[in-house]
């Protein structure tokens, strides 16, 4: 696969291993190792909006474009570190305006870029129409990010060995995602992992996520879908005899439960006034996979994260309604 990195050094090669481990040459320390990893996609969000949806063969007219950072993987990294986390992003863009407003909005908000991929195809697009109920069609063209491969995540080794998590969701492809899960279980990296959208999860893989986040949809999809069970608690239950170390599911207004082999805990989300839901399980993910590589016990995790997740709803859109430590919820 062609493409650069984002920084002159590959942050896994040993000679950044070395920089990091004596500071740079001018004398000055270089940047602190990422405590947290996000491997996944980084999109473009295309918006326009519409009386009503076109027809197939029809054309109608929509509102003035907004374009927004988007994609699992970028959302997860801007929440993490717009909370203050040492957050990197293994991710892989065009070498074109999109990717170029991506890496913008990723820097600003503290991300280490440096593990993102430039190059071999389009920045991932989501075309998204709103229409006048807010239903949304969306058409994604993924672009760059179907070009990560497995050998882009043994390039970042060294990126996901020091880290003390690895996010990971299934905007890119299946083989990456196990490529990834497998690497961080072999260098004892914990592995969270969100498997939206549904695909392939092989048992090896499922094995390692401690913890498997879903929410309810995704549950019941992973549980066979007609037949899963409607409770929450049962349906964590299941998905742990499905093989992951723990389980979080999390419940829209109603919070978040965390099944790990001591029990089950049930975390409520603070009463918030909810404006826009895009992009909450990313905050909410993001938020966790953070505070599990903090330390904190995952009943700690998942009682941050759910405050997270509740301030993303209060305002409009994914990243930009991502909220600062101190402007939490209670
Ligand atoms: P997804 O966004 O993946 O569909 P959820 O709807 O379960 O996932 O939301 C993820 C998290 O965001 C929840 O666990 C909760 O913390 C928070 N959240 C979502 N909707 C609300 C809401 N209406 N009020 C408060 N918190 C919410």
């Amino acid at each position: 696969m062609t493409g650069t990195r984002d920084a002159a050094l590959r942050p896994g090669g040993s000679a950044a291993a070395e920089r990091r481990a004596r500071g740079s040459a001018d004398g000055s320390r270089a940047p602190a190792p990422a405590e947290l990893l996000v491997v996944g996609s980084a999109n473009a969000d295309l918006v326009t909006r519409v009386e009503r949806h076109p027809a197939p063969g029809e054309t109608v007219l929509g509102s003035d474009l907004a374009v927004h950072p988007g994609g699992k993987g970028a959302n997860q990294a801007v929440a993490a570190a717009r909370l203050g986390a040492r957050a990197a992003l293994l991710a892989r863009v065009g070498d074109d305006a999109h990717g170029r407003m991506l890496l913008e909005s990723l820097r600003t908000a503290g991300v280490d870029t440096a593990p993102v991929l430039t190059g071999g195809a389009p920045t991932g697009v989501a075309l998204i129409a709103v229409g006048a109920r807010g239903d949304n069609t969306i058409v994604v063209s993924p672009g760059a990010n179907a070009r990560l491969t497995p050998e882009d995540v043994a390039a970042a080794h060294g990126v996901l060995a020091g880290a003390a998590v690895v996010s990971l969701q299934m905007e890119v492809p299946a083989p990456v995602v196990a490529a990834a899960a497998r690497a961080a279980a072999a260098a004892g990296t914990r592995v969270v992992l969100n498997p939206s959208p549904p695909g392939e999860l092989p048992d090896d893989v499922l094995a390692v996520c401690d913890p498997l986040v879903v929410n309810e949809h995704e549950a019941r999809g992973l549980l066979g879908g007609a037949g899963a069970p409607r409770d929450p608690g049962e349906q964590a239950r299941a998905l742990l005899a499905l093989g992951p170390r723990s389980v979080v599911v999390t419940l829209g207004a109603a919070g978040a439960l965390h099944r790990g082999p001591g029990g089950t805990v049930r975390v409520p989300s603070p009463a918030v006034e909810a404006v826009d839901t895009t992009g909450a399980g990313d905050a909410f993910t993001g938020a966790l996979a953070w505070r599990l590589a903090r330390g904190d016990t995952p009943e700690a995790a998942v009682r941050f994260a759910v405050r997270v997740g509740a301030a993303a709803v209060t305002r409009p859109g994914a990243q930009s309604s991502f909220p600062t430590a101190g402007a939490l919820p209670r």
